[in-house]
């Protein structure tokens, strides 16, 4: 029987893991199919503290899993297919491939997948002139054309923010009247940088002799007609998919699948928590997914102290 088990390695997961392990808990992280998260599938981090001079997302998750082994966290690259409580009040983690492990408390950490178009050679491209978050990767594209795909809160937010560096932001939709809040609406509208391309679709990424995004093709989804636009950088913005699935009625999902936290990082379900973008679409920031973790640690340390 674990101690604690902490299902995702990503930002939240580790600090999770450095925090439990330091306090004697013998974490055990079940990676998942995603090693080191959302973080290593990005370039260049500038906004994680302590790094002025900028980090690799994937060597910001090396460190951090450096960081936690050396406490002795132990990882196994597993990945959950179920996970219940028993009427014994322990948690069992049934794991692909048919091993269960036992658990006194569970962190989930597992994040949430930014939705994606499906195209061809989309998941290659990302890091290169395709991306879900402007808050990372928007200052690499100063004075350049840019675009957003999608309509909602989240777009209209990434296009207004992209207007700090892009020259254009071309907010594409497949419809010709966004999802967003009305004032998210309206600000994003109202800005001259931001053209909006309605009833339209992106049905190609076109790449440059390095690999690099230089051009998508739209596709008019009232005419049928394609066209080519010239840009730097695709920002898809058409929501996430929290990755709880395999929780299975176990916890307290909002609308959207995420986990809804009753105080801090605590769960209806007594010595489950949940840390980081698994329950938070509002920030999803690394920094505070990273603190997510720590208090959940610093939860499942005092639930087992009782
Ligand atoms: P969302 O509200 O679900 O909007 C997703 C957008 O992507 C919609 O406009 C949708 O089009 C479009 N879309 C979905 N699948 C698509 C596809 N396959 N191809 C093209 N377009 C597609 O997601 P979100 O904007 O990430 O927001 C999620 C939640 O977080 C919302 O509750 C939002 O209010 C909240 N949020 C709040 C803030 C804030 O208050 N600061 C900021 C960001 C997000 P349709 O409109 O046609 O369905």
């Amino acid at each position: 029987m674990e101690n604690v088990i902490i299902i995702g390695t990503g930002c939240a997961g580790y600090t999770a893991a450095i925090y439990t392990a330091r306090a004697n808990l013998n974490p055990l992280l079940l990676s998942g199919t995603q090693p080191g998260g959302q973080l290593s599938t990005t370039t260049e981090v500038e906004n994680f503290p302590g790094f002025p001079e900028g980090i690799q997302g994937p060597d910001l998750m090396m460190k951090m899993q450096a960081q936690a082994e050396k406490f002795g966290a132990r990882i196994d690259y597993a990945k959950v297919e179920v996970l219940t409580k028993t009427a014994a009040g322990h948690f069992e983690i049934a794991l692909e491939g048919g091993r269960t492990l036992q658990s006194k408390t569970v962190i989930v950490a597992t994040g949430a997948s930014p939705r994606h178009l499906g195209l061809p050679g989309e998941q290659k491209l990302i890091g290169h002139g395709l991306t879900s978050c402007a808050t990372c990767d928007g200052a690499f594209y100063r004075n350049v054309p840019v675009c957003v795909i999608g309509g909602g809160d989240s777009a209209c937010e990434e296009a207004t923010f992209l207007t700090r560096f892009a020259s254009v932001v071309y907010l594409i939709h497949r419809r010709e009247e966004l999802r967003a809040s009305k004032i998210m609406a309206d600000r994003a509208l109202a800005n001259p940088k931001i053209k909006p391309v309605w009833n339209s679709t992106v049905s190609e990424y076109l790449t440059d002799d390095k690999g690099e995004v230089r051009a998508v093709t739209l596709k008019n989804l009232v005419t049928g007609a394609e066209s080519e636009l010239e840009l730097k950088c695709v920002f898809v913005a058409i929501g996430h998919v929290p990755n709880t699935q395999f929780l299975q009625g176990l916890v307290t999902l909002d609308e959207n699948g995420y986990i809804v936290q009753t105080k801090g990082t605590r769960t209806n379900v007594e010595g489950l928590f949940a840390a980081g973008d698994v329950a938070d679409h509002v920030y999803r920031q690394a920094i505070t997914a990273a603190g997510q973790g720590c208090a959940a640690a610093l939860e499942a340390e005092r639930y087992l102290a009782h």
